[in-house]
Protein backbone atom coordinates (compact mmCIF):
# COMPACT_ATOMS: atom_id res chain seq x y z
CA UNK A 1 0.00 0.00 0.00
CA UNK A 2 1.34 3.29 -0.96
CA UNK A 3 1.15 5.76 1.86
CA UNK A 4 2.20 9.60 2.46
CA UNK A 5 2.66 11.18 6.04
CA UNK A 6 2.14 15.01 5.98
CA UNK A 7 4.27 16.69 8.26
CA UNK A 8 7.70 15.55 10.09
CA UNK A 9 7.08 16.50 13.37
CA UNK A 10 7.33 13.77 15.90
CA UNK A 11 4.00 12.46 15.24
CA UNK A 12 4.26 12.09 11.67
CA UNK A 13 7.67 10.38 11.75
CA UNK A 14 6.30 8.10 14.62
CA UNK A 15 3.33 7.15 12.04
CA UNK A 16 5.85 6.53 8.99
CA UNK A 17 7.64 4.38 11.38
CA UNK A 18 4.58 2.32 12.13
CA UNK A 19 3.40 2.21 8.24
CA UNK A 20 6.57 0.70 7.50
CA UNK A 21 6.54 -1.83 9.87
CA UNK A 22 3.32 -2.98 8.92
CA UNK A 23 5.03 -3.25 5.00
CA UNK A 24 3.41 -0.25 3.23
CA UNK A 25 5.14 1.84 1.40
CA UNK A 26 6.27 5.03 3.09
CA UNK A 27 6.75 8.63 2.35
CA UNK A 28 6.86 11.95 5.06
CA UNK A 29 6.50 15.22 3.16
CA UNK A 30 7.89 18.00 5.25
CA UNK A 31 8.30 21.90 3.97
CA UNK A 32 11.36 22.62 6.66
CA UNK A 33 14.96 21.15 5.72
CA UNK A 34 14.78 18.05 8.41
CA UNK A 35 12.50 16.34 10.99
CA UNK A 36 11.35 18.46 14.45
CA UNK A 37 12.00 21.82 13.37
CA UNK A 38 8.38 23.15 14.33
CA UNK A 39 6.85 22.29 17.82
CA UNK A 40 8.79 19.23 18.15
CA UNK A 41 11.89 21.34 18.67
CA UNK A 42 12.01 23.07 21.90
CA UNK A 43 9.54 20.95 24.03
CA UNK A 44 10.19 20.35 27.47
CA UNK A 45 10.19 16.95 26.65
CA UNK A 46 8.18 15.41 29.56
CA UNK A 47 6.87 12.05 28.76
CA UNK A 48 4.44 11.94 32.25
CA UNK A 49 1.36 9.59 31.48
CA UNK A 50 0.60 9.57 34.84
CA UNK A 51 0.36 12.86 34.88
CA UNK A 52 -0.88 14.11 31.89
CA UNK A 53 -3.86 16.73 32.90
CA UNK A 54 -6.24 18.96 29.92
CA UNK A 55 -6.06 22.60 30.48
CA UNK A 56 -9.51 22.23 31.16
CA UNK A 57 -9.81 21.73 34.36
CA UNK A 58 -11.73 22.83 37.57
CA UNK A 59 -10.56 25.99 39.42
CA UNK A 60 -8.95 27.18 35.50
CA UNK A 61 -10.85 29.69 34.14
CA UNK A 62 -10.80 31.56 38.09
CA UNK A 63 -6.82 31.26 37.88
CA UNK A 64 -6.26 32.36 34.15
CA UNK A 65 -8.39 35.69 35.68
CA UNK A 66 -5.75 36.02 38.27
CA UNK A 67 -3.05 35.33 36.68
CA UNK A 68 -4.24 37.33 33.53
CA UNK A 69 -2.99 40.98 34.55
CA UNK A 70 0.36 39.70 36.69
CA UNK A 71 3.96 40.66 35.23
CA UNK A 72 5.22 36.87 35.49
CA UNK A 73 2.26 35.44 34.53
CA UNK A 74 2.42 32.11 32.74
CA UNK A 75 -0.70 32.87 30.76
CA UNK A 76 -0.94 35.58 27.81
CA UNK A 77 -4.22 36.26 26.01
CA UNK A 78 -4.29 38.24 23.30
CA UNK A 79 -8.13 38.91 22.60
CA UNK A 80 -8.49 38.77 18.60
CA UNK A 81 -11.54 39.22 16.22
CA UNK A 82 -11.68 35.57 14.86
CA UNK A 83 -14.73 33.69 15.71
CA UNK A 84 -12.41 30.38 15.82
CA UNK A 85 -10.82 31.62 18.30
CA UNK A 86 -14.09 32.57 20.71
CA UNK A 87 -15.58 29.17 19.52
CA UNK A 88 -12.66 27.56 20.95
CA UNK A 89 -12.51 29.13 24.09
CA UNK A 90 -16.40 28.37 24.73
CA UNK A 91 -15.78 24.97 24.01
CA UNK A 92 -12.60 24.83 26.21
CA UNK A 93 -14.88 26.78 28.92
CA UNK A 94 -17.35 23.92 28.68
CA UNK A 95 -14.84 20.88 29.67
CA UNK A 96 -13.73 22.69 32.53
CA UNK A 97 -16.58 20.92 34.19
CA UNK A 98 -15.24 17.95 36.75
CA UNK A 99 -17.03 15.14 34.77
CA UNK A 100 -15.38 16.24 31.64
CA UNK A 101 -12.15 17.32 33.53
CA UNK A 102 -12.28 13.00 34.33
CA UNK A 103 -13.18 11.70 31.22
CA UNK A 104 -10.55 13.58 29.23
CA UNK A 105 -7.73 12.98 31.51
CA UNK A 106 -8.36 9.32 31.37
CA UNK A 107 -8.63 9.67 27.63
CA UNK A 108 -5.47 11.20 27.64
CA UNK A 109 -3.78 8.84 30.16
CA UNK A 110 -5.09 5.75 27.67
CA UNK A 111 -3.03 7.47 24.55
CA UNK A 112 -0.43 8.03 26.90
CA UNK A 113 0.35 4.77 28.73
CA UNK A 114 0.37 2.65 25.48
CA UNK A 115 2.66 5.05 23.92
CA UNK A 116 5.15 4.73 26.35
CA UNK A 117 4.78 0.66 26.39
CA UNK A 118 5.37 1.52 22.97
CA UNK A 119 8.26 3.58 22.95
CA UNK A 120 10.11 1.47 25.43
CA UNK A 121 9.44 -1.47 23.15
CA UNK A 122 10.85 0.69 20.49
CA UNK A 123 14.08 1.83 22.60
CA UNK A 124 14.46 -2.33 23.00
CA UNK A 125 15.21 -2.60 19.73
CA UNK A 126 16.71 0.64 18.69
CA UNK A 127 18.98 2.21 21.65
CA UNK A 128 20.24 5.30 20.91
CA UNK A 129 20.76 8.43 23.23
CA UNK A 130 18.18 11.16 23.65
CA UNK A 131 19.41 12.57 26.75
CA UNK A 132 16.49 10.81 28.51
CA UNK A 133 15.87 11.12 32.29
CA UNK A 134 13.59 9.13 34.94
CA UNK A 135 11.25 10.26 37.47
CA UNK A 136 8.56 13.91 37.58
CA UNK A 137 8.28 16.16 40.45
CA UNK A 138 5.57 18.38 40.81
CA UNK A 139 6.15 21.78 42.86
CA UNK A 140 3.64 23.70 44.34
CA UNK A 141 4.03 26.93 45.67
CA UNK A 142 0.85 27.69 47.93
CA UNK A 143 -2.04 26.04 49.04
CA UNK A 144 -4.28 27.51 46.22
CA UNK A 145 -2.21 25.67 43.55
CA UNK A 146 -2.20 21.96 45.73
CA UNK A 147 -5.92 22.84 46.45
CA UNK A 148 -6.25 23.05 42.07
CA UNK A 149 -4.92 19.91 41.51
CA UNK A 150 -6.60 17.91 43.70
CA UNK A 151 -8.87 17.05 40.79
CA UNK A 152 -5.68 15.40 39.49
CA UNK A 153 -5.01 13.39 42.43
CA UNK A 154 -8.28 11.82 43.00
CA UNK A 155 -7.73 10.49 39.38
CA UNK A 156 -4.12 9.60 40.20
CA UNK A 157 -5.57 7.69 43.55
CA UNK A 158 -8.64 6.17 41.95
CA UNK A 159 -6.21 4.72 39.00
CA UNK A 160 -3.97 3.50 41.14
CA UNK A 161 -1.11 5.44 39.70
CA UNK A 162 2.24 5.46 41.67
CA UNK A 163 2.77 8.70 43.15
CA UNK A 164 3.94 10.20 46.60
CA UNK A 165 2.51 13.04 47.89
CA UNK A 166 5.51 14.90 50.00
CA UNK A 167 6.48 17.69 51.91
CA UNK A 168 9.74 19.81 50.88
CA UNK A 169 12.12 17.85 52.54
CA UNK A 170 11.54 14.95 50.72
CA UNK A 171 11.60 17.15 47.01
CA UNK A 172 15.14 17.86 48.38
CA UNK A 173 15.89 14.55 48.41
CA UNK A 174 14.47 13.66 44.91
CA UNK A 175 16.57 16.74 43.51
CA UNK A 176 19.65 17.92 45.73
CA UNK A 177 19.94 20.99 43.60
CA UNK A 178 16.64 22.10 45.33
CA UNK A 179 18.81 22.84 48.36
CA UNK A 180 19.75 26.10 47.23
CA UNK A 181 16.54 27.16 45.75
CA UNK A 182 15.52 30.83 46.87
CA UNK A 183 12.35 29.23 48.86
CA UNK A 184 11.13 26.07 50.05
CA UNK A 185 8.43 24.30 47.50
CA UNK A 186 5.24 23.90 49.78
CA UNK A 187 4.80 20.65 49.18
CA UNK A 188 5.50 18.47 46.12
CA UNK A 189 4.01 15.15 44.40
CA UNK A 190 6.89 12.36 42.18
CA UNK A 191 5.86 10.08 39.40
CA UNK A 192 8.80 7.86 39.84
CA UNK A 193 7.31 6.08 36.63
CA UNK A 194 7.78 9.55 34.05
CA UNK A 195 10.44 10.40 32.16
CA UNK A 196 11.54 12.93 29.89
CA UNK A 197 13.91 13.16 26.93
CA UNK A 198 15.41 15.55 24.03
CA UNK A 199 12.28 14.98 21.75
CA UNK A 200 13.62 16.55 18.23
CA UNK A 201 16.66 14.30 19.19
CA UNK A 202 14.48 11.35 19.57
CA UNK A 203 13.39 11.90 16.30
CA UNK A 204 15.53 13.36 14.38
CA UNK A 205 17.46 8.99 15.43
CA UNK A 206 14.08 8.08 14.73
CA UNK A 207 14.19 9.78 11.21
CA UNK A 208 17.13 7.94 10.76
CA UNK A 209 16.11 4.50 11.72
CA UNK A 210 13.40 5.21 9.21
CA UNK A 211 14.88 6.02 6.15
CA UNK A 212 17.12 2.84 6.88
CA UNK A 213 13.84 0.78 7.04
CA UNK A 214 12.95 2.29 3.21
CA UNK A 215 11.03 5.53 3.98
CA UNK A 216 11.39 8.19 2.07
CA UNK A 217 11.47 11.99 3.39
CA UNK A 218 10.63 14.90 1.02
CA UNK A 219 11.71 18.21 2.88
CA UNK A 220 11.91 21.81 1.94
CA UNK A 221 8.82 20.16 0.10
CA UNK A 222 4.96 22.10 1.38
CA UNK A 223 1.74 20.58 0.88
CA UNK A 224 -0.88 22.88 -0.69
CA UNK A 225 -3.75 21.32 -0.99
CA UNK A 226 -5.68 17.43 -0.99
CA UNK A 227 -7.36 16.23 -4.20
CA UNK A 228 -10.02 14.63 -3.00
CA UNK A 229 -12.59 13.12 -5.76
CA UNK A 230 -16.29 11.36 -4.94
CA UNK A 231 -15.08 11.84 -1.80
CA UNK A 232 -11.98 9.47 -1.82
CA UNK A 233 -8.54 11.36 -1.15
CA UNK A 234 -5.97 10.16 -3.68
CA UNK A 235 -3.22 12.82 -3.49
CA UNK A 236 -1.71 15.58 -2.52
CA UNK A 237 -0.86 18.89 -4.15
CA UNK A 238 2.80 20.05 -2.89
CA UNK A 239 5.08 23.17 -4.00
CA UNK A 240 9.01 21.64 -3.95
CA UNK A 241 11.65 24.35 -3.05
CA UNK A 242 14.71 22.65 -3.15
CA UNK A 243 15.26 18.84 -4.13
CA UNK A 244 15.82 17.22 -0.27
CA UNK A 245 14.46 13.70 -0.66
CA UNK A 246 15.94 11.22 1.28
CA UNK A 247 17.41 8.11 -0.05
CA UNK A 248 20.23 9.62 -3.18
CA UNK A 249 17.10 10.48 -5.34
CA UNK A 250 18.15 14.60 -5.86
CA UNK A 251 16.44 14.65 -9.48
CA UNK A 252 15.52 18.15 -9.78
CA UNK A 253 11.99 18.77 -7.92
CA UNK A 254 11.45 22.11 -7.77
CA UNK A 255 7.58 23.48 -8.44
CA UNK A 256 4.44 22.17 -8.21
CA UNK A 257 3.69 18.68 -8.43
CA UNK A 258 0.98 15.69 -7.28
CA UNK A 259 1.47 12.71 -5.60
CA UNK A 260 -1.12 10.33 -5.43
CA UNK A 261 -1.48 7.60 -2.87
CA UNK A 262 -3.59 4.73 -1.24
CA UNK A 263 -3.93 6.35 2.46
CA UNK A 264 -2.58 9.71 3.50
CA UNK A 265 -2.19 10.80 7.07
CA UNK A 266 -2.36 14.53 8.25
CA UNK A 267 0.23 14.88 10.88
CA UNK A 268 0.47 19.05 10.33
CA UNK A 269 0.67 20.08 13.88
CA UNK A 270 -1.30 23.53 14.12
CA UNK A 271 -1.95 23.83 10.28
CA UNK A 272 -3.24 20.53 9.91
CA UNK A 273 -7.15 22.37 10.19
CA UNK A 274 -6.94 25.06 7.86
CA UNK A 275 -5.70 22.31 5.24
CA UNK A 276 -8.64 19.73 6.10
CA UNK A 277 -11.43 22.88 5.92
CA UNK A 278 -11.85 22.73 2.11
CA UNK A 279 -13.15 19.40 2.26
CA UNK A 280 -15.56 20.03 5.07
CA UNK A 281 -13.31 18.06 7.68
CA UNK A 282 -13.86 20.69 10.89
CA UNK A 283 -11.33 20.31 13.92
CA UNK A 284 -11.27 22.67 16.60
CA UNK A 285 -7.84 22.80 16.56
CA UNK A 286 -6.22 26.10 18.04
CA UNK A 287 -2.76 27.16 18.11
CA UNK A 288 -1.58 28.04 21.72
CA UNK A 289 1.78 29.30 22.37
CA UNK A 290 4.88 28.44 24.44
CA UNK A 291 8.32 29.36 25.24
CA UNK A 292 11.79 27.26 26.21
CA UNK A 293 14.88 28.35 26.86
CA UNK A 294 17.97 26.12 27.04
CA UNK A 295 21.23 26.35 28.86
CA UNK A 296 24.50 24.73 29.44
CA UNK A 297 24.52 23.33 32.58
CA UNK A 298 27.73 25.48 34.65
CA UNK A 299 27.37 23.22 38.06
CA UNK A 300 26.28 19.56 38.27
CA UNK A 301 25.46 19.39 42.16
CA UNK A 302 23.11 22.45 41.89
CA UNK A 303 21.40 21.62 38.82
CA UNK A 304 18.29 19.48 38.30
CA UNK A 305 18.32 15.72 37.97
CA UNK A 306 15.53 14.92 35.60
CA UNK A 307 12.10 16.81 34.88
CA UNK A 308 10.22 19.03 37.45
CA UNK A 309 6.92 21.05 37.03
CA UNK A 310 6.21 24.27 38.99
CA UNK A 311 2.60 23.91 39.10
CA UNK A 312 1.82 26.95 40.27
CA UNK A 313 3.55 28.86 37.30
CA UNK A 314 2.97 25.75 34.91
CA UNK A 315 6.99 26.04 33.72
CA UNK A 316 8.59 22.57 33.48
CA UNK A 317 12.86 22.63 34.14
CA UNK A 318 13.94 19.64 32.81
CA UNK A 319 17.60 17.79 32.24
CA UNK A 320 18.69 16.77 29.14
CA UNK A 321 22.64 15.47 29.73
CA UNK A 322 24.57 18.58 29.48
CA UNK A 323 21.60 20.76 29.34
CA UNK A 324 18.42 22.12 31.01
CA UNK A 325 15.43 23.32 29.43
CA UNK A 326 12.72 25.82 30.73
CA UNK A 327 9.64 25.79 29.11
CA UNK A 328 5.80 27.08 29.82
CA UNK A 329 3.99 29.79 29.04
CA UNK A 330 0.26 29.77 27.50
CA UNK A 331 -0.26 32.59 25.05
CA UNK A 332 -3.76 32.69 23.00
CA UNK A 333 -4.20 34.61 20.31
CA UNK A 334 -1.14 35.46 18.48
CA UNK A 335 -0.22 33.66 15.61
CA UNK A 336 3.31 34.91 14.55
CA UNK A 337 6.88 32.79 15.93
CA UNK A 338 8.12 35.84 17.49
CA UNK A 339 9.73 35.59 21.26
CA UNK A 340 7.96 37.61 23.79
CA UNK A 341 9.91 39.21 26.15
CA UNK A 342 7.50 38.94 28.83
CA UNK A 343 7.43 35.24 29.05
CA UNK A 344 11.25 34.89 28.30
CA UNK A 345 11.58 36.53 31.57
CA UNK A 346 8.91 34.48 33.23
CA UNK A 347 10.90 31.23 32.13
CA UNK A 348 14.21 32.55 33.99
CA UNK A 349 13.01 33.74 36.64
CA UNK A 350 11.29 30.36 37.38
CA UNK A 351 14.88 28.93 36.95
CA UNK A 352 16.04 31.55 39.23
CA UNK A 353 13.30 30.32 42.16
CA UNK A 354 14.21 26.81 42.03
CA UNK A 355 18.11 26.33 40.63
CA UNK A 356 19.66 29.45 41.05
CA UNK A 357 23.49 28.69 40.31
CA UNK A 358 22.81 25.57 37.94
CA UNK A 359 23.32 27.44 34.85
CA UNK A 360 24.15 30.97 33.46
CA UNK A 361 21.26 32.46 32.19
CA UNK A 362 23.13 35.14 29.44
CA UNK A 363 24.12 31.68 27.61
CA UNK A 364 19.54 30.99 27.46
CA UNK A 365 18.82 29.77 24.17
CA UNK A 366 14.89 30.86 23.71
CA UNK A 367 12.58 28.93 21.74
CA UNK A 368 8.78 29.90 20.84
CA UNK A 369 6.60 27.03 19.48
CA UNK A 370 2.87 26.69 19.10
CA UNK A 371 1.29 23.41 20.75
CA UNK A 372 -1.61 21.71 18.02
CA UNK A 373 -4.71 22.63 21.18
CA UNK A 374 -8.01 20.95 21.50
CA UNK A 375 -10.20 22.38 23.72
CA UNK A 376 -10.71 18.98 25.56
CA UNK A 377 -6.73 18.15 25.53
CA UNK A 378 -6.99 14.52 23.48
CA UNK A 379 -5.55 14.25 20.21
CA UNK A 380 -7.73 12.81 17.32
CA UNK A 381 -6.67 9.80 15.95
CA UNK A 382 -8.22 7.96 13.01
CA UNK A 383 -10.82 8.18 9.81
CA UNK A 384 -11.83 11.69 8.56
CA UNK A 385 -14.72 11.10 7.11
CA UNK A 386 -13.03 11.29 3.94
CA UNK A 387 -11.93 7.67 2.83
CA UNK A 388 -8.39 7.16 2.36
CA UNK A 389 -7.74 10.32 4.65
CA UNK A 390 -6.43 9.84 7.91
CA UNK A 391 -6.24 12.08 11.07
CA UNK A 392 -2.95 12.21 13.70
CA UNK A 393 -3.32 15.55 15.09
CA UNK A 394 -4.33 18.30 18.22
CA UNK A 395 -1.79 16.53 20.93
CA UNK A 396 -1.85 20.06 21.89
CA UNK A 397 0.90 20.36 25.58
CA UNK A 398 1.49 16.58 25.46
CA UNK A 399 2.06 15.34 21.79
CA UNK A 400 5.95 13.60 22.49
CA UNK A 401 4.04 11.99 25.39
CA UNK A 402 1.53 10.23 23.02
CA UNK A 403 4.04 10.17 19.89
CA UNK A 404 4.93 6.12 19.76
CA UNK A 405 1.21 5.23 20.38
CA UNK A 406 -0.59 7.89 18.32
CA UNK A 407 1.72 6.61 15.53
CA UNK A 408 1.27 2.40 16.70
CA UNK A 409 -2.92 3.41 16.28
CA UNK A 410 -3.10 5.34 13.01
CA UNK A 411 -0.64 2.91 11.53
CA UNK A 412 -2.89 -0.30 12.67
CA UNK A 413 -6.09 1.48 11.97
CA UNK A 414 -4.40 1.73 8.31
CA UNK A 415 -3.07 -1.40 7.79
CA UNK A 416 -6.97 -2.85 8.85
CA UNK A 417 -5.31 -4.22 12.11
CA UNK A 418 -7.16 -4.07 15.72
CA UNK A 419 -5.57 -0.82 17.58
CA UNK A 420 -3.72 -1.95 21.08
CA UNK A 421 -6.37 0.34 22.62
CA UNK A 422 -10.13 1.34 22.82
CA UNK A 423 -9.92 4.52 21.07
CA UNK A 424 -13.17 5.87 22.48
CA UNK A 425 -13.21 9.25 22.81
CA UNK A 426 -9.88 9.70 21.16
CA UNK A 427 -11.55 10.46 17.83
CA UNK A 428 -13.26 12.60 15.38
CA UNK A 429 -16.70 11.05 16.44
CA UNK A 430 -16.27 12.71 20.18
CA UNK A 431 -17.19 16.04 18.01
CA UNK A 432 -19.91 14.73 16.05
CA UNK A 433 -22.64 13.72 18.34
C1 LIG B 1 6.64 25.22 25.24
C2 LIG B 1 6.16 23.82 24.91
C3 LIG B 1 6.43 22.79 25.79
C4 LIG B 1 5.97 21.50 25.52
N1 LIG B 1 6.29 20.50 26.39
C5 LIG B 1 5.90 19.23 26.12
C6 LIG B 1 6.24 18.17 26.98
O1 LIG B 1 6.93 18.35 27.97
N2 LIG B 1 5.80 16.92 26.69
C7 LIG B 1 5.04 16.66 25.59
O2 LIG B 1 4.64 15.53 25.40
N3 LIG B 1 4.72 17.65 24.73
C8 LIG B 1 5.12 18.93 24.96
N4 LIG B 1 4.79 19.94 24.12
C9 LIG B 1 3.90 19.63 22.98
C10 LIG B 1 4.61 18.96 21.83
O3 LIG B 1 5.77 19.69 21.50
C11 LIG B 1 3.65 18.90 20.63
O4 LIG B 1 2.42 18.30 21.01
C12 LIG B 1 4.25 18.07 19.50
O5 LIG B 1 5.53 18.53 19.17
C13 LIG B 1 3.34 18.12 18.28
O6 LIG B 1 3.97 17.38 17.28
P1 LIG B 1 3.43 17.38 15.80
O7 LIG B 1 4.26 16.43 15.03
O8 LIG B 1 1.95 17.21 15.81
O9 LIG B 1 3.64 18.90 15.31
P2 LIG B 1 4.97 19.58 14.69
O10 LIG B 1 6.16 19.20 15.43
O11 LIG B 1 4.67 21.04 14.57
O12 LIG B 1 5.05 18.90 13.28
C14 LIG B 1 4.24 19.29 12.19
C15 LIG B 1 5.12 19.38 10.97
O13 LIG B 1 4.33 19.71 9.82
C16 LIG B 1 5.10 20.59 9.01
N5 LIG B 1 4.16 21.32 8.16
C17 LIG B 1 3.17 22.16 8.54
N6 LIG B 1 2.50 22.61 7.47
C18 LIG B 1 3.07 22.04 6.38
C19 LIG B 1 2.79 22.09 4.99
N7 LIG B 1 1.79 22.83 4.48
N8 LIG B 1 3.56 21.34 4.16
C20 LIG B 1 4.57 20.57 4.65
N9 LIG B 1 4.87 20.48 5.97
C21 LIG B 1 4.13 21.21 6.81
C22 LIG B 1 5.82 21.49 10.01
O14 LIG B 1 6.96 22.09 9.44
C23 LIG B 1 6.15 20.51 11.12
O15 LIG B 1 7.44 19.96 11.00
C24 LIG B 1 5.22 21.25 24.34
C25 LIG B 1 4.99 22.27 23.44
C26 LIG B 1 5.45 23.56 23.72
C27 LIG B 1 5.20 24.67 22.72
Amino acid sequence: MKTIVLGGGVIGVATAFYLRQHGCEVTVIEREPDVALSTSFGNAGVIAPGYVTPWAAPGMPAKILKYLFKPNSPLIFRPTLEPAQWRWIARWLRECDLERFRINKRRMQRIAYYSRDCLHEFRARYPFDYGRSQGYLQLFRSEYDLELAQPALAVLRDAGIVHREIDAAQCVEIEPGLRWARKAPLAGLYLPDDEAGDCARFTRELRAVCERIGVRFRFDTRVTALDVQGGVARGVRIESEGEGESEGKREGRRGPGLLMADAIVIALGVESAALLAPLGVKVPLYPVKGYSATLPVTDDEKAPRAALMDESLKTAITRFGNHLRVAGTAELGNGRNTLREQALQTLMSVLDDWFPHAANPTSAHFWVGRRPMMPDGAPLLGASGVDNLWLNLGHGSTGWAMSMGSGQVVADLIARREPGIDLDGLTLARYRK
